[in-house]
């Protein structure tokens, strides 16, 4: 136990920063109003406790909805100037509604929120604690999974380690929920990816980071934007946009079947002229054959994939495109 001195360890802490909050909307009319009176709430309390500068501000990104997600943000919007919104010209999915919202928030500090409520908002204030005291990065962690299925879950975590295993650096439980600095953020425009996968791209910014844990609660209302196919997709673009190893191994994969066909090979000469055993039915053979085939379609597949990012990579289209902004004049963006 440590007896603390006046002033001792207490860091000199950065400035109430004002802080802007990004949440990407698809179809989220049902929990925009409950999720607008929840951020109402804190925001007006950190103001009240001098943690954040009063001109903090919520910027909504409307990915594309067909409800009437975009007249509710335009009607918080009329209400105060705290609210701010941004329309995209079509669905282009989170991640690029986030980094969306990314470029247009204003404020020292930007923190990406779910829609649904899932991250626990109450966790603002820590994250922008942990800003205060020198961090540019605050992962918002999950402590508790106990509101995902056991299949998101076993999924999940099988994913990681295989994130890992391929050298991807990722926050275990970390999703989208995170603080970054100006400083941070201004790194972050600098990568130009079209195919972008945020959780493992912020890791490689570096920088001071902290950690912020917090529950995980189950959706508010509505159901999740993200089937098991968008899903999956998300999980394939973690791999191919971060790690090239899937192409090592494929050299290794193919080099190990050439020895043993060649291994095969001399062992089939010695059983034909040594040991004088009749060949075995025609199963050696031609499983095999399918075997390997279906191996080099794989592998194809693999090299295919890789190739398709590069050609997406190069045209450099524009990740997404503003339709409408909702936000003071002299801070909206050009183009
Ligand atoms: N979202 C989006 N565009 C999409 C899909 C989802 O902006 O094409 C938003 C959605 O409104 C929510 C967040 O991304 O705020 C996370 O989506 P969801 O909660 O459906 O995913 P889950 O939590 O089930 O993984
Ligand atoms: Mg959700």
């Amino acid at each position: 136990m440590s007896a603390a001195l006046p002033g001792a360890g207490a860091a000199v802490l950065r400035p109430a920063p004002v802080l802007g909050i990004v949440v990407p909307c698809y179809n989220e009319e049902e929990v925009l109003p409950e999720l607008a009176r929840r951020l109402d709430e804190i925001l007006d309390g950190l103001i009240a406790e001098g943690r954040i500068a009063p001109s903090s501000h919520v910027t909504f990104v409307d990915d594309g909805s067909r409800d009437r997600t975009w007249a509710l943000i335009a009607s918080f919007h009329a209400q105060s100037p705290r609210w701010r919104g941004v329309k995209l010209s079509r669905n282009r999915g989170h991640q690029n509604a986030l980094m969306a919202g990314l470029s247009s928030a204003g404020g020292d500090a930007v923190i990406s929120v779910d829609a649904d409520l899932q991250d626990d908002p109450a966790a603002i204030g820590r994250m922008v604690d942990a800003y205060r005291e020198g961090a540019e990065i605050v992962f918002g962690v999950r402590s508790a999974r106990r509101t995902d299925t056991a299949f998101k879950r076993l999924t999940a975590q099988g994913y990681y380690r295989f994130l890992a295993a391929l050298g991807v650096e990722i926050v275990h439980d970390h999703a989208d929920y995170r603080l970054l600095s100006r400083r941070a953020l201004d790194a972050l425009h600098r990568y130009r990816e079209s195919n972008l996968f945020l959780r493992a791209l912020i890791p490689q910014l570096g920088f001071k980071t902290a950690v912020v844990t917090y529950e995980r609660s189950s959706r508010f209302a509505g159901e999740s934007k993200y089937p098991l196919r968008r899903m999956l997709s998300l999980a394939f673009e973690g791999v191919t946009s971060f790690s090239t190893r899937p192409l090592r191994l494929i050299m290794v994969l193919g080099s190990v079947v050439s020895v043993i066909s060649v291994l095969l090979g001399i062992w089939a000469l010695l059983a034909e002229l040594v040991f004088h055993v009749t060949v075995p039915g025609w199963a050696s053979t031609v499983v095999p054959i399918y075997f390997i085939c279906g191996l080099q379609t794989f592998c194809l597949g693999v090299v295919g994939e890789y190739v398709g990012k590069i050609y997406l990579e190069a045209k450099q289209r524009p990740r997404f495109l503003i339709e409408e902004e909702l936000a003071p004049a002299e801070e909206r963006r050009a183009g």
